[in-house]
């Protein structure tokens, strides 16, 4: 949809959008919230349904940023799990803003996030889930608390914006079935802990302590590097080769390494200074431009 730009009244609140750079890792202030809601009121009571859905988006564009900005300062502060708990919620507001709402360049920072917070999720240490599985036996709309119906329902239309407000389904009631372990769930929130709570979060504390800002771009490269271990230890040469070629080891992989991951990665701007290099398996560059976040907007 095309957000209405030119009403006088929406001035500030694009404004405060527009300057998340300035912003840096300060989250949208009270004001900006307090303003759309009395905006938002004005517009239902006039029951203008595209000046509500306008401030929708405004709305869910400054969670967007302001639910990155709090990731990012979390991880700094080594509250990782919290950290993770809002890129999550950062990518749920992006996918349902995009079905009404796509920016053109940088204007809001929103491609910015689109591309980095799965960069962040891929360095964390999380591979498994937990997953309930249920039935649901009733779900309400979330606009006008009528049940859903296979048929003849209430009319609304999950993920269409009423009123300013998103349509969902609030499941009411269901029946548990059972738990089990994913590697690609709905929602990442249910992370699987080891009993030593022993994650290693090197790689995700090694890039928020090179970013001077958020908002600074980066990327990374995994790369297999060739150690001195034998891929296969304590196999006799004459003994069959493990890799099932049927050859004799001394024949076959008796000369193979193991390889082991390594993470280049690479901030548009240098990290500090001070900054110890304190993860061998990472090491960084200063990449080309098109890193660089487009500020003249
Ligand atoms: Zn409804
Ligand atoms: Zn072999």
């Amino acid at each position: 949809m095309h957000l209405l730009r030119n009403n006088s009244d929406l001035h500030e609140p694009y404004t405060m959008l527009r300057t998340y750079v300035e912003r840096d890792m300060d989250t949208l202030p009270e004001k900006f919230w307090e303003n759309l809601k009395a905006l938002k009121a004005a517009a239902v009571s006039e029951k203008n349904q595209t000046f509500a859905k306008t401030i929708w988006c405004l709305e869910t564009a400054g969670k967007v940023q302001d639910y990155f900005i709090t990731a990012f300062t979390l991880c700094r502060q080594d509250n990782f799990y919290g950290g993770w708990c809002y890129f999550e919620r950062c990518e749920i507001q992006l996918a349902s803003l995009d079905r009404h709402f796509r920016e053109e360049d940088s204007e809001f920072g929103l491609n910015f996030i689109r591309e980095h917070y799965p960069r962040f999720q891929f360095l964390f240490p999380y591979r498994l889930f937990i997953s309930p599985g249920f039935i649901v036996k009733e779900a309400r709309c979330s606009i006008c608390d009528e049940v859903i119906k296979l048929r003849g329902g209430c009319g609304h239309i999950k993920g269409e914006i009423y009123d300013g407000e998103l349509c969902v389904w609030k499941i009411t009631g269901a029946d548990f079935l059972e738990v089990s372990l994913v590697e690609n769930p709905v929602q990442k929130y249910s992370v699987v802990f080891p009993q030593d709570g022993s994650y290693n979060y090197a790689l995700i504390k090694y890039v928020v302590d090179g970013l001077r800002s958020p908002w600074h771009a980066w990327d990374y490269d995994r790369i297999m590097i060739e150690t001195d271990e034998p891929l296969y230890p304590g196999v006799g040469q004459n003994e069959q080769c493990p890799c099932g070629s049927g050859n004799e080891f001394r024949l076959c992989c008796i000369n193979k390494r193991k390889f082991r991951e390594h993470y280049q990665v690479f901030f548009s701007v240098p990290p500090p200074k001070e900054l110890p290099n304190y993860v061998p398996t990472a090491d960084y560059r200063i990449p080309n431009k098109r890193y660089l976040p487009n500020r003249n907007k």
